[in-house]
């Protein structure tokens, strides 16, 4: 059994004040495969008073040596890229073929940051005036178990882009790849207590970052729920913050879209890491009269999506995460039922053949109507609704008719009109035909989505100030 016992602090492996320990389940044969003590709020000031210490040097440094830690950061994770992936299949049971793509975006990640330094003016000048962005301070960097490597060199790459030094909370339930990942940043041999990192619960980890007066900025990925309670706790203390939170994003199939390609993207796009995605494409938006035929295309496509181990490549979709999301979709699943949704494959209990673990049925409800919870509430599981349209106003119109608005997609093969449709969608990004990513690209949410940008320029900047100095 291994044990998870230190924290990272100030440069080092340090051992645990809190004493909690809680267990790390497999989520393939809901076995204990390890245990983790966590912090507690001493940890977090500890972290705190180290980040506070190396601000006073890491955040002189030029654009050049933080370019410099950026590039170790990257060959470090880049050394490991197996390691973290087979951790995180193990831990959380992320499929494979997700997982090894999700670690290289972010070993890439300090590259893109990297660039997106080098292009990023840091001084404005004109007249008698110039200004410089200058970094906000120690970051609280707080991230959620869903894809744990990518958050963890996504918001370390921003943070010290801009010249901040971290604390990072990750969630409880990624003990194991936080400790790899901290192998990696060891290895980078970044000046001491630019990157902390303490195991810890929300509620007393993550809730002392939010209040503690040394810490500038929150930098949150996680629930709509969470978010809003950081939001009120750090106005106290008047943190800046960043928000990335959760969605239930529409995904248009236009008239002429071709089924062959689209069905199966959808299904890329809504069973993303087992449908545990924020950016998972979960309400399919159909025209009335190709409806019997997206249902058979859906059919005939979801016997290439297959549910199991998430260590075979075959694999599309793992188990969830844990008991809890797992009664979670279940929840959901038997919600659509009761509302009249209409099940056209899956439902409710677990898939034939698969006795531990916590899988659910890849699901697809038809007969969905927008105001229904299944096509309201983040389910956070492989559960597909589709909703029929009148014409291009009315998708528009139900695509929009969201509390979210994080991500959204259109597909199409009149690519003019698909541009039309995505440039009236209200969500941070609008991906046409296909799931794509790009870091450079901002990241974030419209209304309950989120609050602020990561991803590229727009991602250091959010951890920057603008200073002024007239002469
Ligand atoms: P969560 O909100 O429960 O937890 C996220 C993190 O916040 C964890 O580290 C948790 O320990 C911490 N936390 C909990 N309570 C806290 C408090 N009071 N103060 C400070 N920190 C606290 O979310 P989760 O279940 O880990 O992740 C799933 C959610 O994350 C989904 O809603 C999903 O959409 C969202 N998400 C969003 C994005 C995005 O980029 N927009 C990406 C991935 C996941």
């Amino acid at each position: 059994m291994r044990a998870i016992t230190k924290h990272y602090i100030d440069g080092a492996f340090v051992d645990s004040h809190g004493r909690e320990v809680m267990d790390i389940v497999n989520p393939t044969y809901g076995q204990v495969i390890a245990r983790v003590t966590l912090g507690d709020e001493e940890d977090a000031r500890r972290a705190i008073a180290a980040a506070k210490r190396a601000f006073a040097g890491f955040g002189r440094t030029t654009k050049e040596e933080r370019m410099e830690v950026l590039r170790s950061l990257h060959k470090a994770i880049s050394a490991r890229t197996g390691d973290l992936t087979k951790t995180m299949v193990e831990e959380y049971g992320g499929v494979v073929q997700f997982a090894a793509l999700i670690v290289q975006a972010g070993a890439d990640v300090f590259l893109s940051a990297e660039k997106a330094l080098r292009e990023l003016p840091l001084t404005r000048s004109w007249g008698k005036t110039t200004v410089t962005l200058e970094p906000v301070g120690v970051a609280g960097l707080i991230s959620p178990w869903n894809a744990n490597a990518f958050f963890l060199c996504m918001k370390l790459a921003s943070a010290v882009a801009a010249g901040c030094t971290v604390v990072m909370k990750p969630s409880e339930l990624s003990a194991l790849q936080t400790r790899m990942w901290l192998e990696c940043v060891h290895e980078a041999k970044l000046p001491k207590g630019v990157c902390n990192v303490v195991s810890g619960r929300g509620d007393v980890v993550g809730a002392e970052l939010v209040r503690n007066r040394d810490v500038a900025k929150i930098s949150f990925t996680g629930s709509a729920a969470v978010g809003r309670s950081i939001m009120r706790e750090g106005a106290a203390t008047m943190k800046r913050i960043t928000l990335e939170l959760g969605g239930k994003s529409p995904n248009i199939l236009l008239d002429d879209a071709d089924l062959k390609k689209a069905i199966p993207n959808a299904f890329i796009i809504g069973f993303l890491n087992s449908g545990q995605a924020c950016v998972a494409g979960t309400r399919l938006l159909v025209p009335k009269s190709r409806l019997e035929e997206v249902k058979q295309a859906i059919l005939d496509t979801l016997p290439a999506f297959p549910v199991g181990d998430p260590a075979d490549p075959k694999t599309a979709v793992g188990p969830m995460v844990n008991q809890t999301q797992f009664q979670r979709v279940q929840s959901y699943i038997r919600k659509g039922i009761e509302e009249g949704a209409e099940v056209l494959a899956g439902g409710e209990g677990r898939p034939p053949g698969l006795k531990s673990g916590f899988f659910v049925k890849p699901t697809v409800f038809v007969n969905v109507t927008n105001d229904m919870t299944i096509a309201r509430e983040e389910i956070f599981g492989p559960v597909l609704s589709v909703i029929t349209y009148e014409d291009e106003e009315d998708a528009i119109r139900i695509a929009n008719d969201t509390e979210y608005g994080l991500h959204a997609y259109v597909s199409g093969t009149d690519i003019q009109r698909a541009r039309r449709v995505a440039s009236r969608i209200q969500a941070g990004r609008v991906a046409i035909n296909g799931m794509l990513d790009d870091q450079q690209a901002p990241f974030g949410g419209f209304k309950h989505s989120g609050v602020g940008r990561e991803f590229g320029t727009f991602g250091i900047e959010a951890f920057l100030e603008p200073r002024a100095i007239l002469e």
